[in-house]
């Protein structure tokens, strides 16, 4: 794959940029507006920090107010607008170009209504996805898609790619968890889709607006569901000598319909990684373990933690442990959790984030080794195994081009291997710039053009978030 290509930037945006900063001023008070050269370097990536662009100004609203007279004015004087929170993309989703604004979002943030008798909670866009559960957990509530950001992460970039995390085995992904969305769109209108009640009548507007990229328009609060947190949670670690006997495993407890709240999968290199960064007292002599973890009451964690004990033996497990305590299960997932900023600290790498259907883990996890091996590249393999969503880490030397160029051709291979076995291009990251070329590998051309009709009813002129998710003119895979 050739390394990720921006378009031009439309030189008549740059030519008025005076007049755009002032029409902003008039809508912002001065500290939601940042147009000097430092203020607008903290916002020219995401976590594909790999690729930068200053944007032309970022405005910082506090109220949907705010946001849609930024929407009219950016609509009338031709501007494109990059929704934003807290930037932690991996697919570069947030990253802007000179010729457009970024509307970050991480001033509105915050929680407007807790209703634990009808299980919701509205809050505004730029509350980060952690900050939910804090609030109702001493109450025996959570939210339940966790990404492993959601220290960081903000419910609207949940939204714009529907995210979701290592209990989403059980709870679903962000679509699954979401009640109502407000939505401003470019023409400043304010659209309120569904509400905190189940199943509004109509389309499904909230399907659409989950995983759109911040194409249709800038979630500025959203409702979402709480759930009562189960009596008890235990997390197990088994081990294996072989990465194939763990990734039988896996297909072997989901064809058995057993489904745990989260089956984590990792590898050698990655257990290693995450072990030194965390201390967890996870194995160091197996080639692959998985972090099962079950809830519900002693009896029914004891009765499905024997269903899953007996199969990982079918397949060879060696080490069994199984946590004994709050903080023991707490070293676990901070270990599990930690594993990207961990590798981060061993190199620089770029995540895939193809999905696949169980059954085809084991193959699809030799390609992977094959692949990049075949470029002469590491790699630590750490991901969601129950859903099938692979994330393998491809480490690469971000200054060395030729290298960087190898990881993006491996990463590309591997996400086509992914669809080629039945599976996504993105299980959870989303397309942005990263994967938009491959597009093409997953839908027809008419299923392009559709989804591109369907932007174009709330955006005609692909103002919003442009450049993201569709392939480039002439750069299909
Ligand atoms: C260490 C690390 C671990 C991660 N782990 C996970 C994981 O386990 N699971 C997972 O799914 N992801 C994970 N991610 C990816 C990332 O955190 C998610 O995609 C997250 O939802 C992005 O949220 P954000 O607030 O940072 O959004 P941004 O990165 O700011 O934006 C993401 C996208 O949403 C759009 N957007 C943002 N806000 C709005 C809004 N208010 N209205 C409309 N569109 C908007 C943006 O335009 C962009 O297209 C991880 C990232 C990192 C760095």
């Amino acid at each position: 794959m050739p390394s990720i290509a921006f378009p031009s930037v439309d030189a008549s945006i740059l030519a008025r940029r005076d007049a755009i900063l002032s029409g902003l001023a008039a809508i912002l008070p001065a500290d939601g507006l940042i147009a000097d050269l430092a203020g607008r370097r903290a916002f020219e990536t995401d976590a594909l920090t790999a690729y930068r662009r200053l944007p032309l100004a970022v405005v910082l609203p506090r109220s949907v107010d705010e946001v849609a007279r930024v929407m009219r004015f950016c609509r009338d004087a031709g501007v494109n607008v990059v929704p934003r929170g807290a930037g932690t993309s991996l697919s570069g989703g947030a990253i802007p170009q000179e010729d457009a604004i970024v509307v970050g979002l991480s001033k509105m943030n915050r929680i407007l209504e807790v209703n634990l008798a009808d299980r919701y909670a509205r809050v505004e866009a730029g509350v980060t996805n952690l900050a939910i559960s804090e609030a109702v957990s001493a109450d025996g509530f959570f939210y339940a898609p966790d990404p492993s950001s959601q220290l960081a992460c903000t419910i609207g970039g949940n939204v714009g790619m529907n995210s979701g995390g290592a209990h989403c085995l059980k709870y679903g992904v962000t679509v699954n968890n979401l009640l109502g969305v407000r939505l401003v769109t470019l023409d400043g209108d304010i659209l309120d889709l569904g509400g905190s009640e189940p199943d509004a009548a109509g389309l499904d507007w909230l399907g659409l607006v989950c995983g759109s990229e911040g194409q249709l328009g800038i979630v500025v609060e959203a409702t979402v569901r709480l759930i009562r947190a189960a009596e008890g949670a235990r997390p197990v670690l088994f081990g294996f000598d072989s990465c194939a006997d763990a990734s039988r495993c896996v297909a072997a407890i989901i064809g058995a319909g057993i489904v745990p709240v989260a089956m984590e999968y990792m590898d050698r290199p990655a257990i290693a990684i995450c072990e030194d960064f965390a201390h967890a007292g996870y194995p160091l002599d197996v080639e692959a373990m998985l972090i099962v973890e079950v809830e519900g009451s002693e009896a029914e964690m004891t009765a499905e933690l024997a269903r899953i004990a007996a199969i990982a033996k079918g397949h060879g497990v060696r080490v069994t442990r199984e946590s004994m305590s709050a903080m023991e299960s707490a070293q676990i997932w901070k270990g599990r959790k930690s594993a990207f900023g961990a590798t981060g600290r061993v190199a620089d790498y770029i995540c895939m984030d193809g999905t696949v259907p169980t059954s085809r883990l084991p193959e699809a996890l030799q390609r992977v080794g094959e692949i990049c091996a075949g470029h002469g590249l590491r790699v630590a393999n750490v991901f969601h195994a129950g859903d099938g969503n692979m994330h393998p880490l491809i480490l690469y030397d971000v200054n060395d081009p030729a290298e960087r160029q190898k990881a993006e051709d491996a990463g590309a291979e591997i996400l086509k291997m992914s669809v080629a076995l039945g599976g996504s291009l993105t299980g959870e990251h989303g397309v942005g710039i990263e994967k938009r070329d491959l597009m093409s590998c997953q839908y027809a051309p008419a299923d392009l053009a559709q989804q591109k009709r369907v932007r174009a009813a709330f955006d005609p002129a692909a103002q919003l978030n442009p450049a993201k998710v569709f392939p480039l003119e002439g750069r299909g895979a």
